[in-house]
């Protein structure tokens, strides 16, 4: 008798605890909120510059990018694999200073730069300098994910990538008209500037995305032609992390685009997420703080997409234009270029 009632509560409070532990279960499985933000690109843009068919083309792709991140997101999936299928897409667009339409350097070839980070571990990879990688956010991906190193260059990181069955391409495979024509006129001001160096830039067309998965990591890539007339194996911010590109998962996923050097002397990206973990400052008051005032102060052109861990989106800029577009946690979808 005494037996049988022990046995039944033993049995009680296995069927309850089993309850909880299910119960519990399903409240920690449950997916978190997830958000997509990103960039084609910073400068002087002004709409008259934009026939309806050539600002539909601009949404269409940044539309489609976006999506193809989010769907990605939707499944449950690592935000690295978000970031990398949504840059593709507009690497693979000659509409963007990235992959196929990037800029030429000096001497008429296109030199490619990119960079992944991912917030939980910290982890990142970068590429800068290559000429034959079709698409080097993999490259950059291949290097986070399969090498001690943070950042290859040049020949070795083509080689690098080679081990991975990167597609790789002639140079020429990333040439367009627009362009070429764009190194034609900044040769012809670097001459009339007698200067080394193509000094105002005013457009820059890299492209970037950030975005929150449902375990939320926090994640950002960038990838980029650098600066039209580019030269002595010039480097820009893209590829370096904290000026370019950065990601915590305590704090922000962010990248920039605009003019490299301010963004490496001022740490840009980095320098927003340190904003948010050291003066708990909201996502949307670093980014603006950084951009709109520590960079104007500087004279520095650009701007930045950014999510931090509750899905909030922010993307500031100090230029007249950013090719942008982003869905946040509450699914609010935006797609623009001007203010
Ligand atoms: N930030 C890039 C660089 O300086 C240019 C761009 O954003 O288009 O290389």
């Amino acid at each position: 008798m005494f037996t049988k009632s022990v046995l039944s509560s033993v049995f009680a409070l296995l069927l309850f605890s089993s309850c909880f532990t299910w119960a519990n279960q399903i409240e920690t499985s449950k997916p978190g909120p997830i958000a997509i933000a990103l960039h084609g690109g910073a400068g002087t843009l002004s709409p008259q510059q934009f026939t309806p068919e050539r600002k539909a083309q601009y949404y269409a792709k940044l539309s489609e990018a976006l999506e193809a991140g989010y769907r990605i997101l939707q499944t449950g999936a690592d935000g690295q694999e978000a970031v990398v299928a949504a840059i593709m897409i507009l690497e693979n667009s000659p509409l963007f200073n990235a992959g196929v339409g990037a800029v030429y350097t000096f001497d008429a070839e296109h030199e490619l730069d990119a960079s992944i980070m991912h917030g939980k571990t910290r982890e990142a990879g970068a590429i800068a300098g290559v000429k034959h990688i079709k698409n080097p956010i993999l490259a950059a991906q291949a290097v986070m994910n399969h090498s001690v190193h943070v950042m290859l260059s040049g020949d070795g990181a083509e080689t690098f990538a080679e081990q991975f069955a990167i597609e790789r391409v002639d140079n020429s495979h990333f040439n367009t008209e627009r362009r070429l024509q764009s190194l034609h006129k900044a040769k012809a001001r670097i001459k009339r500037q007698a200067s080394l160096n193509y000094q105002h830039p005013e457009k820059f067309g890299t492209v970037g995305v950030v975005v929150l998965d449902q375990l939320g990591n926090l994640v950002a890539g960038t990838s980029t032609g650098g600066m039209t007339a580019k030269r002595f194996g010039r480097i820009g911010d893209s590829p370096i992390i904290g000026a370019g590109t950065f990601a915590d998962n305590a704090s922000c996923a962010v990248s920039a685009t605009g003019h490299g050097e301010y963004f490496i002397r001022y740490q840009v990206a980095s320098d927003i997420c340190k904003r948010m973990t050291y003066q708990n400052l909201s996502l949307a008051e670093a980014a603006d703080e950084v951009i709109n005032r520590v960079l104007v102060d500087a004279g520095g052109d650009g701007g930045i997409v950014a999510v931090d861990a509750q899905g909030n989106v922010a993307m500031p800029f100090n230029t007249t234009g950013m090719y942008r577009a982003s869905i946040d946690a509450n699914g609010v979808k935006t797609v623009a270029i001007f203010e």
